[in-house]
């Protein structure tokens, strides 16, 4: 019997064991705009990301696979971010020493552009405050998710994906 793979024991992927399933981009990539990563180790059938994908970056020769993103041809336009059910599409652009994450953020409230926000791991521990830069609500985001980009610290890149308003 094979084993349980260790992200589905404890809920969560490490970024290493993320990129032994997918390819990791290049830092010249990650410099050059931003770029989708899919954190879907599973094969479930499902394909939004591949379907709403402008450029045909995301391969996928059957739902039931694995969505692989072909990084060149990537622009960065976050629609897989914005309609994937599973909230497992996130985007990432290294910006001189900060990296700009786009994620999902289905919790209220909204986070407004500019904000300082608490950055959380997947975990969902608190690791830092970032900004945000953008904001794209419900009513205009491709699917019924709202997505928003952060600015962190670089050395957090990997480590943040979600974020947690704080408004005293
Ligand atoms: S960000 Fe846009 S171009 Fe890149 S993989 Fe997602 S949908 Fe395709
Ligand atoms: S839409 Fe999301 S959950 Fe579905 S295959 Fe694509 S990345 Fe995975």
């Amino acid at each position: 019997m094979s084993e349980i793979p260790a992200y589905l024991r404890n809920g969560y992927i490490t970024p290493e064991e993320l990129f032994s399933i997918i390819p990791r981009p290049s830092e010249e990539r990650l410099r050059k705009r931003p770029v989708a990563i899919p954190e879907c180790p599973q094969e479930i059938p499902c394909a939004p990301c591949r379907e709403v994908c402008p450029t045909n970056a995301i391969s996928m020769p059957t739902p039931n696979d694995l969505p692989i993103v072909d990084y060149d041809r990537c622009i960065g336009c976050s629609l897989c971010v914005q309609i994937c059910p599973g909230l497992a599409f996130f985007m990432v652009h290294y910006v001189g020493d900060k990296a700009r994450i786009t994620m999902p953020h289905e919790l209220l409230p909204l986070p407004k552009r500019g904000e300082e926000v608490i950055l959380l791991n997947r975990v969902g521990e608190p690791v830092g405050r970032g900004k945000v830069i953008t904001v794209v609500p419900r009513e205009k985001s491709k699917g019924d998710t709202p997505i928003i980009t952060v600015e962190v610290p670089i050395e957090l890149a990997w480590e943040v994906r979600a974020i947690k308003v704080v408004r005293e």
